[in-house]
Order: C-alpha cells, then sequence, then structure tokens
C-alpha cells in the first residue's frame, strides 16, 4: 500500500457513520429465542407423546430412537420452513478453535420426477462430514478412516438465515472424540454424579447437579480499511510490529467513558440478534485498552453457555463487518496495551436450586458451603498444571504473565473472609461440636463448628485481578481462558478435575461412616484433611510479582511458562488416571489431542514468522531505504552549497539518522535471514513436540527481537512514506 493510499484510508475510516439497526418492533422478552427450537416450540410443534419423550432425552433420563427423532426432525422442519429455512447443517466444535458446518438442502426427490422438502430423523440425529480435513491427531489415520456427527439434544436447534443449525458432537467410528463437545459432555455428566453424590449428603431430595458457566467475552474493534491494509492482522489476527501510540490506555478514559456511537450500533445490533438466537446477553462495557469492549451474558448450564460462547463469536465477526469494522478476538493484537481474555464464572447448583459454592443460612448449609469450595480448591491444587494447559495456546502466551493477566501460574483468590473461615476449620484443636451427630432433621440447632459466615461475603467480589481462579462470591472465576479459545476446553478440565475431587470426597466420608464416625463428623474431618492438603493453591497475594513466582516453585505449583511443555501436563500420570476415572478421556484420546496442540502452536508460529519476513523485507526495508536515500541525498547537497565546516553541523542529525535507519535495517536482514534458517531447522523435525518446542524456543523469541527494530524505524522514518497504519490509528479511530 503506498503512504497516499495509507492517508485516505484512515480518513474514510474517520468519516464513518454509525450504521441504523434495525429495532424490533416486540420487546426483548419477546423476540427472545424466536430463532432457536425449544420446548415452547416443541411444544407447539410436536405431537404430544413425542414433545413428553423428548423432554425426557432432554433431561438426560432417556436416548432417542430413531422413531422419535423422525418425528422430531418433521415438526422441526416445519417450524424451520415457517422462518425460510431451506438448509440444515450439522454444527460442531473441531480442534481448530471456532465451529464447522456442512449444508445440505431440505430437497428430496419424491420420487415422481419431482422435488420435495425432506428432513428425516436419521439425518437430524447423525450425518458423515468429509472428516479428513480436520485435525484428529492420527486417531483417524490409525484406527477409522471415518468420523461422524451426532445430534446433541441437550443442545436446541436454532435458525440462522436460511439454514437449520443442529448442535452436534464429532466423533471417529471407534468412539474417540474428534471435538470439544463430546469431551465437555462427558465431563459434565462426571461432574453431576460426584456432586450429586456429595450434595445428598447434606440434601437427601438432590437427583442432580448442575454445571454453570459465565463468560465474559472480550474483544477489539478496528476500523476494516485499516484492518485490510495490516497484512499481519488480515493473516495472523494480531499486529506483528507497530511501535506504541503515544497515548495508548495510561488515562484510564476509554474505560470509563462513554460507549462511541458507532460502536453502540454495533453492540445494539449484536444484543438483538444474539437475544433471537436465545443467548440471554446482559453486560457490554468499554475495556481498559482503546477500542476493547466486553459482553456478558447471564449464565447457563455450561454445555449450553459454551454453545452460545461459539455462536456469539460467530455472530460478532459477522456483524462488524456490517458495522464497518473488524472484530479481533486474538489475546494480544497490539503490544503495550491490554489484551482480550474470557472469565469463565463457574459454580455448581442442584436441581432443588441450591448454589452449591454459595453460603446459606444455616450451619448445615454453610458445611455444604465449604466442602464444595475446598473440594474445588483441591481439584485445582492437584491438576493447577493441567488447567493452565487447558488454557495455554500460541495466541494466548503472550497474554498469561504479562501484567495485564493472570500470570503463567495457576493459584486461587479467596478474600479475607473465606481465608479467615479456612483458617478456623484448619485448626485442629477445635471440637467438633456437642451435637454433631445431629440428623437432618435437627440441623437448625446443630453446632458444626463452622463460624457464621457474614451475608457479606456473597458481595465480595474480587478486584484482585491478578489471580486467575478467584472465588468471587458465590462462584469461581477462572480468568486465564483466552478470549478466542474455545471455553470447553477449561470447562472439561476442571469439571473433570473436580468430579474427581468430589468422588474422592465422597470415598473418604463412606469410609469414616462405615468405621461409625457419624456422618457430619465425617464430613468435616475429611474438609478439614483437605484444608490443609490444598493450601498451597490458595494465594490472595499480588500474582504479578516476581516473588510470587518463587514463592509458587517452592509451594510445587506449575510454573512452566513454555506452552509446547505446558500441553505436556495433559499427560502426566495423574491426568491419564483422572480422565479414566471420570470417563472423560482415554490415554489415545488424550495423545492424539496433544498431537493437534502441538501442531496448531507451531503452524500460528510458523506462519506469523512467514508474514513477519515478508512485512520486514517487502514493506519495512524498502521504505527506510527510500527514506534513507532521501537523506543521504540531503547532505550531500547542504555539503554542496555550505562551507564545509558550517554544513558538517548542519548535517549531523540526518548523518546520525542515516546510521541509525543502516543499523537497524542491517540487523533486520540479517535476522530475517536467521528466522527462515530457524524455521527449515525445525521443519526437519519429526516429532510434533519437538518441532512445537524448537519454534518455541528459536523462533517465536526472534520476531520479537527483530520487531523491536522495525518499531525503531517507525519513529524514524518519515510518516508519510509508512506503509502500515499506525498503533495510534488503529486504536484511536472509530
Ligand atoms: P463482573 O465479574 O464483571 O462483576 P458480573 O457480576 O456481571 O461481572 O458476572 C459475570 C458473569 O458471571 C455473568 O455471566 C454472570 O451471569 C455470571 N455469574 C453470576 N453468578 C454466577 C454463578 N453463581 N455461577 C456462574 N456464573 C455466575
Ligand atoms: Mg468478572
Amino acid at each position: 500500500m503506498s503512504a497516499t493510499l495509507r492517508f485516505n484510508v484512515v480518513s474514510e475510516a474517520f468519516k464513518k457513520h454509525p450504521v441504523e439497526v434495525p429495532v424490533p418492533s416486540e420487546r426483548p422478552s419477546e423476540f427472545y429465542a424466536k430463532y432457536v427450537f425449544n420446548r415452547e416450540k416443541m411444544r407447539k410443534y410436536l405431537p404430544a407423546d413425542v414433545y413428553r419423550q423428548m423432554i425426557d432425552v432432554m433431561d438426560g433420563d432417556a436416548t432417542l430412537d430413531l422413531q422419535t427423532a423422525d418425528a422430531v426432525a418433521e415438526g422441526m422442519k416445519r417450524w424451520a420452513m415457517s422462518l425460510g429455512a431451506t438448509h440444515i447443517t450439522h454444527w460442531f466444535q473441531p480442534l481448530t478453535e471456532g465451529t464447522a458446518e456442512k449444508h445440505d438442502g431440505f430437497v428430496e426427490h419424491d420420487g415422481k420426477g419431482g422435488m420435495m422438502e425432506e428432513f428425516t430423523g436419521k439425518q437430524l440425529v447423525q450425518q458423515e462430514p468429509d472428516a479428513s480435513s480436520f485435525p484428529s491427531g492420527g486417531i483417524r489415520s490409525t484406527f477409522e478412516a471415518r468420523g461422524y456427527s451426532a445430534w446433541d439434544p441437550a443442545s436446541p436447534v436454532f435458525v440462522i438465515g436460511d439454514t437449520l443449525m443442529i448442535p452436534t458432537v464429532f466423533i471417529a467410528y471407534t468412539g474417540e472424540a474428534l471435538d470439544y463437545k463430546a469431551p465437555l459432555k462427558k465431563a459434565l455428566h462426571a461432574v453431576n454424579r460426584a456432586a450429586t453424590a456429595v450434595a445428598q449428603l447434606f440434601y437427601p431430595e438432590v437427583k442432580k447437579v448442575i454445571s454453570n458457566l459465565g463468560w465474559e467475552q472480550e474483544y477489539f474493534l478496528v476500523d476494516e480499511g485499516l484492518y485490510a491494509a495490516r497484512p499481519d492482522l488480515l493473516m495472523t489476527g494480531r499486529t506483528l510490529m507497530g511501535h506504541d501510540s503515544a497515548k495508548n490506555q495510561q488515562m484510564d478514559d476509554h474505560y470509563f467513558g462513554s460507549i462511541p456511537e458507532r460502536v453502540a450500533a454495533f453492540m445494539k445490533d449484536l444484543e438483538i440478534q444474539a437475544l433471537e438466537l436465545g443467548i440471554p446477553c446482559k453486560t457490554r462495557h468499554n475495556e481498559v485498552a482503546p477500542n476493547q469492549f466486553e459482553l456478558a451474558p447471564i449464565y447457563e448450564e455450561t454445555n449450553l453457555a459454551v454453545d452460545h460462547n461459539m455462536l456469539i463469536m460467530m455472530l460478532m465477526k459477522k456483524v462488524a463487518r456490517k458495522h464497518g469494522f473488524r472484530c479481533l478476538l486474538h489475546e494480544k493484537p497490539f503490544a503495550g496495551v491490554n489484551g482480550s481474555g474470557k472469565h469463565n464464572n463457574w459454580s455448581l447448583s442442584t436441581d432443588t436450586g441450591v448454589l452449591l459454592h454459595s453460603p446459606g443460612k444455616t450451619p448445615l448449609d454453610n458445611l455444604r458451603f465449604i466442602t464444595f469450595i475446598v473440594e474445588t480448591l483441591m481439584a485445582v491444587w492437584k491438576h493447577n498444571g493441567l488447567l493452565k494447559a487447558s488454557i495455554v495456546s500460541a495466541t494466548n502466551a503472550h497474554r498469561l504473565g504479562a501484567n495485564e493477566a493472570p500470570p503463567a501460574i495457576i493459584s486461587s483468590f479467596l478474600g479475607k473472609q473465606l481465608t479467615e473461615v479456612l483458617e478456623h476449620l484448619e485448626k485442629e484443636s477445635l471440637p467438633l461440636g456437642e451435637d454433631g451427630e445431629g440428623t437432618l432433621a435437627t440441623k437448625h440447632t446443630m453446632h458444626l463448628d463452622i463460624p457464621q459466615i457474614p451475608e457479606l461475603l456473597v458481595d465480595n467480589t474480587d478486584r484482585n485481578r491478578t489471580s486467575p481462579f478467584a472465588f468471587t462470591g458465590n462462584r469461581f472465576e477462572f480468568r486465564a481462558v483466552g478470549s478466542e479459545a474455545n471455553c470447553a476446553s477449561a470447562m472439561i478440565a476442571l469439571n473433570a478435575a473436580v468430579a474427581e475431587a468430589l468422588m474422592d470426597f465422597r470415598t473418604r466420608v463412606d469410609a469414616l461412616m462405615a468405621d461409625g464416625t457419624e456422618k457430619m463428623k465425617a464430613i468435616l474431618q475429611v474438609v478439614r484433611e483437605d484444608v490443609r492438603t490444598c493450601k498451597p493453591i490458595h494465594f490472595d497475594g499480588n500474582g504479578y510479582s516476581n516473588d510470587w513466582k518463587i514463592e509458587a516453585a517452592q509451594r510445587g505449583l506449575d510454573t512452566e511458562a513454555s506452552v509446547p511443555l505446558v500441553i505436556d501436563r495433559y499427560l502426566d500420570e495423574q491426568s491419564v488416571a483422572m480422565f479414566a476415572k471420570t470417563h472423560v478421556f482415554t490415554r489415545t484420546e488424550l495423545e492424539a489431542r496433544n498431537e493437534i496442540k502441538w501442531e496448531t502452536y507451531t503452524k500460528k508460529i510458523q506462519i506469523e514468522a512467514r508474514i513477519f519476513g515478508d512485512l520486514c523485507l517487502n514493506h519495512i526495508i524498502p521504505v527506510a531505504t527510500r527514506y534513507q536515500s532521501a537523506l543521504i541525498d540531503n547532505v550531500h547537497k547542504t555539503r554542496q552549497i555550505f562551507p564545509a565546516n558550517v554544513a558538517e553541523r548542519l548535517t549531523a542529525n540526518n548523518v546520525s539518522l542515516i546510521q541509525q535507519i543502516a543499523e537497524h535495517s542491517s540487523f533486520i536482514t540479517e535476522h530475517v535471514q536467521k528466522l527462515i534458517d530457524h524455521r527449515r531447522v525445525a521443519n526437519r523435525i519429526e516429532s510434533e513436540r519437538e518441532k512445537a518446542i524448537a519454534y518455541h524456543d528459536t523462533v517465536a523469541p526472534l520476531i520479537e527481537q527483530i520487531r523491536r527494530h522495525v518499531d525503531k524505524l517507525e519513529l524514524i522514518v518519515d510518516d508519510e512514506l509508512w506503509p502500515l497504519p499506525k498503533y495510534r490509528e488503529i486504536l484511536f479511530v472509530r
């Protein structure tokens, strides 16, 4: 792009006005879930007996038979066609972040030479997408060449445009999961069973425990013209070069500022479309960095919340285009300003309406609260390395540990009050309580030695932003999740690990009870043990400090920061055992998935390195050279018209600039060659793991190193010549 073009793009961007957003005439409560085949629509479109069977299936009490599926498909088709749908797609979540679709028309031959609209139960329930283009870490080549997608009846189908979208799991014929949804459902099943067994110790009437997820999605919006003029943003989702803008986020004026008009129009449009798709959007606001924003819905059951997050990421990109923006979901699109994350607010609740991580009014409720808190901490402590592995990626690596986001060490913030309660509990010397043998009927008189937990705790919303896993009153907030990631990865690891901790807890309580210990005493005894065991995970201090890195290592927490090495945690014996015990992953699946993770890591860095090299050699060096020539020319001419002693003084500055440009340019050219050499060496490595390590150790750091010289040149070279939109333009034009 020529410099003139750059200026045109910038001025065009400034001239853009908000796009008119069509506002539905109904109220949100009326258009909410308009495009979702939910229970209400099922009641309307399905025969009564089919409807009842579907409800049982959705509640997890029955499986779908083909006959019911046929009847469901028929009703679904009628509903979808009433909204103008002509196609169906199985919508699934492959291991390449994002989602995948394969569209088929409703049409079939009618046997009389014409066509008819047809959609059968079999088409609804199962399809065979051409799976060969999705990563499988060798599972398919080793076991079975085909994979299939199967409807997840717990996720309602929905209509987007002319397409009926059917959320599905994606599995190999041999049964191994090739996606995120299948293992997520298994982890949720495991945590339901384990948590129900523990909840029943307190409330025998509990039949089911639900895992809840409320995600907060951060993102950047940049003008599409400026975006298109940055090959790095276009191809990698982040800027690989760019000097800090003189003003960025230091004034904190964006966070508290009003939402810019063009952005507000985008948000409104997005929210209407999201609500129509049944996504309960609630909050929106500016974030810390300029042009950074956040959207959060009301929390939902985890499987559904994950679908909705995948859907919203899709919608954000689509709606942004309509408003002349591009939506950046990359964790670190710009150096020097905050990156984006996706806080995962997580909790468990019962079918009887108890939030298990929320304190209650009676001592029994409070013992239940402490139990679920402590067993969650046990899971996080035991699997802290694995939880980190569940959120690392080539892109999230730029954000973690960069003094803006949770560090690359998983620990948990509990706050003052909960800390005091746990410390109190830990002291062996305290009596267990006189009438600890109380039954549930006497719960109000039961003395459990749990100090009354102040109501205040619920509002204990923590502002310690440095904690990756913070307790926030009635839930935990897993904040290390990347903005671009599928939340399922973190939710699989967390729910499965908590399931294991709860299974283990129940086993130990049962053993004590079998030996004659009264139930409440047994619970208290096990909780007490665990409070001590998981203590190293509890950290309320500053997670950004260097002291913490040292202390965390002494506490035995995982402090590894290299992504390819963190991925190893999935194959630790205790991870493999945990996933086997909870029936979430087999070792084969874990191995295959790790291959994909390493391969993906390598590819991302590889692409960045290529584009970065091209930009350096084709965009930056030629422009720097051109400007340098102009300076040289100026020096020569100055010397011609002034006496030597005067000319020397007058040209000193330009001579110095000429030299600086030469130094930076030669560093860049030399090291881009080195970058290519490192890549060549790494590409020859057979093992995906070793290759990823080579990319991490040799290629990635070199990009950052060279970048510093490019950014210096940006400050020196004539602005009129500079070929790429600058940070001050991309971040402030809206
Ligand atoms: P903030 O963390 O910025 O204070 P909110 O209080 O709005 O944000 O909550 C963020 C997310 O946490 C929302 O999606 C909200 O619905 C969700 N949330 C609130 N309570 C729970 C809970 N008990 N379990 C899971 N998610 C919850
Ligand atoms: Mg939050």
